[in-house]
């Protein structure tokens, strides 16, 4: 190996380095909001590498919630345990969050998540609309499903406070600010 090359080598050594320094950080690739159970399990797969960045900045004993910030672009990750039931505590789940007021919490999302998820898998097991009677909501014309008094969206709305699954996810995007 020539001077040159070994001059060439450590030039493209160092870009490397530089290279991954500039890569540290995962802010950008992950700032999608988690809307989904998918979305939350996805994400607890990747945390711990998009928390290599990032350095406490505060925590709450209470809700086992933990406030990071990214050492590399000042991004903001609000961390929760999502399967807190699990052995462990579970794994962590991180999300981006913005316009904190520093005096304030901000709202915990995963376990609304897991809730409209189960509100939703108990709406596609509902039904069919078998009457004959008619649902006994004051104003609807559609048959009972079997087992209830009701049709299919007032025996969900009476047992969850929603209308249709749609509605749950109007909810979450609400709850999130998105709509
Ligand atoms: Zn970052
Ligand atoms: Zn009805």
């Amino acid at each position: 190996m020539s001077g040159c090359d070994v001059l060439i080598a450590l030039g493209l050594i160092a870009g490397a380095v530089f290279h991954m320094t500039m890569q540290s950080c995962l802010c950008e690739l992950y700032k999608k909001p988690l809307l989904t159970l998918t979305d939350v399990r996805e994400r607890c797969v990747i945390t711990k590498d998009i928390l290599a960045s990032c350095e406490t900045v505060k925590t709450n004993a209470k809700n086992w919630m933990e406030l990071t910030r990214c050492s590399y672009c000042d991004a903001y990750w609000l961390i929760e345990y999502p399967f807190s039931e699990h052995h462990g505590g579970g794994p962590q789940c991180a999300y981006r969050v913005t316009g904190l007021k520093p005096e304030h919490w901000p709202v915990g999302i995963t376990q609304k998540i897991r809730q409209l998820d189960e509100d939703r898998a108990f709406f596609d097991v509902l039904g069919p609309e078998v009457g004959p009677e008619n649902c006994q909501h004051v104003v609807c014309d559609r048959l009972r499903i079997s087992g209830s008094a009701f049709c299919i969206q007032h025996h969900f709305e009476s047992i969850t406070n929603c209308f249709t699954s749609n509605e749950l996810y109007s909810r979450v995007k609400r709850f999130l600010g998105l709509g």
